[in-house]
């Protein structure tokens, strides 16, 4: 039989295939019905050089579980997907790809990999601006596509007819406007200044791009001697190549040390460039000696004293960190080569006073890790101060939600200390900056077309700028880029502000708060509502996965070797806000489980519906049929339900309603905690078992039967419950359910079968039952709950469990033995006989007996508690010296371990690092472990005791 439902669950052929299923059938295209109420977020856009990592994985998981929950809750919901040209990610790329056609011999390894870079880039420059970019553009279209098919395969629920890239016409157009905007206000400018340059790449890049590295180094004390030879005043430096730059040596005005040094001269050693002692309060009298040299074209500070002192810039290093003309005899030395010879020679004429050891913080590229250098460049530059301002008003007052908390004074703090952003970058791939030259009369020409001739001077020869734009610049307009902006488009009107943006930290300045800046200033208005900063996957020991460590764990490998879904719900059920999550291959395994879990309770609950009559079919497909604002109808008459049923509905809309609330605070390892619990803890050990005998039970009659009604409803929610965890499982088991749309067609839909697509037109009716990821409906149900119930029920489940372990610990395991339950209060003792039946199945007895009599808790073999009590009888001897071996050996190993969890429970350490819920953990852990050896010590008294009756 086809329709036979596999034994084994096998992620790898269900996922692909709804994958591909829900791709070809453009399932999360949002409707044009704009009454509708609408959720919105639009991807970080991943670099087109990149591959899937865990940490995007983390991202789109979350991100697809709330775009599923929006959904899910009735909401018109768009993911919006794209990619980021990543300027000089891709650039050095397609550089380092044509060094290995040119070189193919290397052994691949970092130092082939910095070779073909260096002919990579010698061979851009040979074959031109026009032709690299083809270049670039052909390695787009051959590999850019990757994080998109992977994302595909992973099911995120994006809509794929709406992708976006940067560097896309429309995009592009967007990036000029906003340039062209910004630069007629004023809010761009061009200027020479020190700008962090990285002689590697050959491009400036901004403070942010800068990684600030500890190293070790050295403080070097260098005499500059007057003029006059009276003496001489020390200096103090970390960079002594430098100093050949220098124009002047500065004091702090109120330290007496050098009060008659001040307006006097000093002769520059090595060069014997004359140069003057000024005063200036930005020098540091504790620092060295407490004179600084200043170098106004090599440091940032000294740059703004030369303007203050009107100092010349002296420019000794040029853009490949190679010593200038300036630099007299050490022209043409590279700079650490020059840093020796200079020192050297200052030692030589015995200039070098002492060197001391001092770590610095270097400065180095974040794409290359070449040391970077401070240069004097002419850059194109944004006014942060003015656009900054309304970006903190709309954060300050909660028009803009980030979460966790903490995050959003760390973003106040920084943007209250906003710098200018050099956005201009020396590379060739990305947006080139709309900017025209006229060398004859100096005009500047901005606009959004090529100029035919300067408009001053009317020649015709212009120069167009070269540069291109920060990869950020683009990515900053992404909220409303995306969405036909400059253009008055129905999208942008409609999905505009999104509701929602999830990112990482790293990028919270890069790229949130320019996205804020730019939303404010071209759409007046905050790019979305909420911001929500994920944490990092860390490996178990929550050590950084990094390649050198060899941890790192891949995403495609383990989705590949467990299935997506399991990969994602480990995920979830880690990832609470503000922690860094420990990711394991283990824990993956036992989220595996847990689908296998679903797996077989979603079989057992199939197979036995086909067994039934056909009618039945039917009348359960109705019965499932969703009211959108109820839940399900027949919960409106919960008062005819039995205690099982009562219960599974209240405890149903509890967890839906936990969930929600989790899912809106971004708790997502709360909201995959009690999903997990409801399925496999009440569903599954409880509810499936409860109603076993009449799910099992021959079809009889012409009506089906409540118990099969009540199932299917209870499971179908589990589904839409765990369905934004676990995508695949979910829409497979749903799939088979009996639907209104007649079981007949019921099984062309399941996996391994192709799905029919439905015609555009006809979209619109079926959509609602085309896939468990478009029923919207509110499990939530108020009158659904019922705390009695579950209060009820908890006793009858107290109850069996007590007879259970009554039995395990009498080492009855294989008889059915009889007991005596008493209990004073008649109501339970009534509701106990009422379930007779299903205690005694449950709990594996031949007969209880009830009684109203108190059983004495001290008496040989009963156990007790506040409600009730019990006495088991049975006839089979027990082996005494058998059970007291075995209990012996429980209470050692119970003792063992318990001494353990005291042992981690002492560990101040252990206390002060570990998150509140894993000490919450251990230290229930302890009471349970100290509850299990009570009770063991208690039955091994209790034999004792028997065997001297
Ligand atoms: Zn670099
Ligand atoms: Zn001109």
């Amino acid at each position: 039989m086809d329709n036979e439902i596999p034994k084994v669950y096998s992620p790898e052929t269900i996922e692909p295939h709804w994958a591909r299923s829900w791709v070809a059938q453009k399932l999360y295209r949002p409707s044009d019905e704009p009454a509708r109420r609408r959720f919105c977020l639009v991807i970080p856009p991943p670099n087109i050089t990149g591959s899937l990592h865990m940490g995007h994985m983390l991202e789109h998981t979350e991100i697809d579980i709330l775009m599923r929950w929006h959904r899910m809750s009735g909401k018109d919901v768009l993911w919006l997907p794209g990619t980021d040209h990543a300027s000089i990610a891709t650039q050095l790329i397609v550089e380092q790809e044509i060094g290995r056609q040119v070189l193919p011999d290397l052994e691949p390894g970092a130092s082939a990999r910095a070779a073909w870079r260096r002919e990579g880039q010698r061979r851009r420059v040979e074959m031109g601006r026009e032709n690299f970019l083809e270049l670039c553009w052909k390695w787009k279209e051959q590999n850019g596509g990757t994080i998109r098919r992977q994302m595909e395969r992973l099911g995120a629920s994006c809509d794929w007819t709406r992708d976006r890239f940067t560097m896309d016409p429309a995009y592009s157009r967007a990036v000029q406007e906003v340039f062209v905007r910004l630069y007629t206000e004023g809010l761009i400018y061009r200027g020479k200044y020190i700008v962090n340059w990285c002689p590697r790449c050959g491009t400036a890049v901004s403070d942010l791009e800068v990684v600030h590295e500890e190293r070790p180094g050295h403080l070097w004390y260098i005499r500059y001697p007057f003029e006059d030879g009276s003496g001489s005043i020390t200096v103090a430096t970390t960079r002594p190549e430098t100093m050949l730059g220098d124009t002047a040596v500065a004091v702090n005005p109120g330290d007496q040390r050098y009060r008659s040094a001040l307006g006097r001269n000093l002769v520059l050693p090595l060069l014997e460039r004359v140069i003057p002692v000024i005063a200036d309060d930005f020098v540091d009298p504790k620092f060295g000696t407490g004179a600084v040299k200043v170098t106004p074209a090599h440091d940032s500070n000294d740059y703004d004293m030369s303007v203050r002192h009107n100092l010349p810039r002296v420019e000794v290093i040029d853009t490949s960190a190679t010593m200038t003309d300036e630099a007299g005899p050490y022209r043409g030395l590279d700079r650490f080569e020059a840093r020796e010879k200079v020192v050297h020679d200052l030692r030589e004429q015995g200039l070098l006073e002492k060197i001391e050891d001092y770590p610095l913080s270097v400065g180095t590229c974040q794409r290359c890790k070449t040391v970077l250098e401070p240069l004097l460049s002419a850059q194109w530059f944004m006014k942060m101060q003015e656009l900054a301002g309304p970006a903190i008003r709309v954060v300050e007052e909660g028009r803009i939600r980030i979460t966790p908390e903490n995050y959003r004074k760390i973003y106040l703090d920084w943007m209250g200390n906003i710098h200018d952003w050099c956005i201009s970058r020396q590379l060739w791939w990305g947006h080139r900056i709309p900017v025209w030259y006229c060398d004859a009369c100096g005009e500047v020409i901005v606009g959004h077309v090529a100029p035919l001739a300067c408009p001053n001077c009317e020649l015709s020869s212009l120069r167009p700028e070269m540069d291109v734009l920060d990869t950020w610049f683009s990515s900053a307009l992404w909220p409303f880029a995306t969405l036909g902006w400059p253009d008055d488009t129905a999208d942008l009107r409609r999905f505009y502000p999104n509701d929602l943006m999830i990112m990482g930290f790293d990028i919270l300045f890069f790229w949130g708060a320019r996205m804020i800046m730019m939303g404010m200033k071209f759409m007046n208005d905050v790019p979305f509502r909420e911001l929500y900063i994920h944490a990092l996957v860390r490996d178990a020991e929550k050590q950084k996965m990094s390649k050198t460590k060899g941890n790192v764990i891949d995403p495609l490998e383990i989705t590949e070797k467990f299935g997506t879904d399991a990969v994602r719900f480990a995920l979830a059920i880690s990832a609470a806000p503000g922690t860094d999550i420990a990711f394991s291959v283990e824990k993956i395994e036992s989220y595996r489980a847990f689908a296998n879990k679903i797996w077989n309770a979603g079989r057992f609950i199939l197979m036995n519906l086909q067994n039934l009559p056909e009618a039945w079919h039917g009348q359960l497909a109705e019965a499932l049929r969703p009211v959108p604002e109820l839940g399900f109808s027949a919960v409106a008459s919960l008062e005819s339900l039995a205690l099982a049923d009562r219960w599974i509905f209240s405890r149903l809309q509890a967890v839906s309603r936990k969930v929600d609330e989790a899912l809106a605070g971004f708790r997502f390892h709360e909201a995959a905690y009690e999903v997990y619990h409801f399925f496999w803890h009440e569903i599954c050990d409880w509810y499936l078992e409860w109603v076993k005998p009449e799910i099992t039970r021959r079809p009889e009659g012409a009506k089906v039967p409540p118990a099969w009604i009540n199932l299917a409803r209870v499971f179908e929610s589990a589904l839409h419950l765990l369905h934004p965890f676990m995508p695949f499982i979910t829409e497979e088991l749903w799939q088979r359910l009996p639907r209104a749309g007649g079981s007949a067609d019921l099984l062309s839909k399941v996996s391994g079968s192709a799905v029919p697509l439905p015609s555009e037109e006809g979209i619109k009716g079926w959509w609602r039952e085309r896939s468990i990821s478009l029923t919207a409906f509110k499990l939530v149900n108020e009158r659904a709950a019922d705390p009695v119930s579950e209060n009820q029920f908890a006793l009858m489940q107290d109850l069996i469990v007590s007879l259970r372990n009554a039995k395990a610990e009498m080492g009855l395991q294989k008889v059915k033995p009889s007991a005596q339950v008493g209990c004073e209060e008649l109501r339970w003792l009534e509701l106990f006989r009422a379930h007779l039946e299903t205690i005694l199945r449950l709990s594996t007895f031949q007969a209880l007996n009830f009684t109203r009599e108190r059983l004495e808790a001290t008496a040989p073999g009963v156990r007790g508690g506040p409600i009730f009590a019990l006495r088991v009888f049975h006839e089979q001897p027990v082996d005494q010296e058998a059970e007291r071996s075995r209990l012996r050996k429980e209470k050692e190993k119970l003792e063992h371990e318990l001494a353990k969890v005291e042992a981690q429970l002492e560990n101040q350490e252990f206390l002060s690092r570990a998150p509140r819920e894993v000490v919450r953990g251990v230290e229930h852990r302890r009471t349970e472990l100290a509850g299990h050896l009570r009770k063991i010590l208690e039955s091994l008294e209790r034999f004792t005791e028997d065997r001297s009756v």
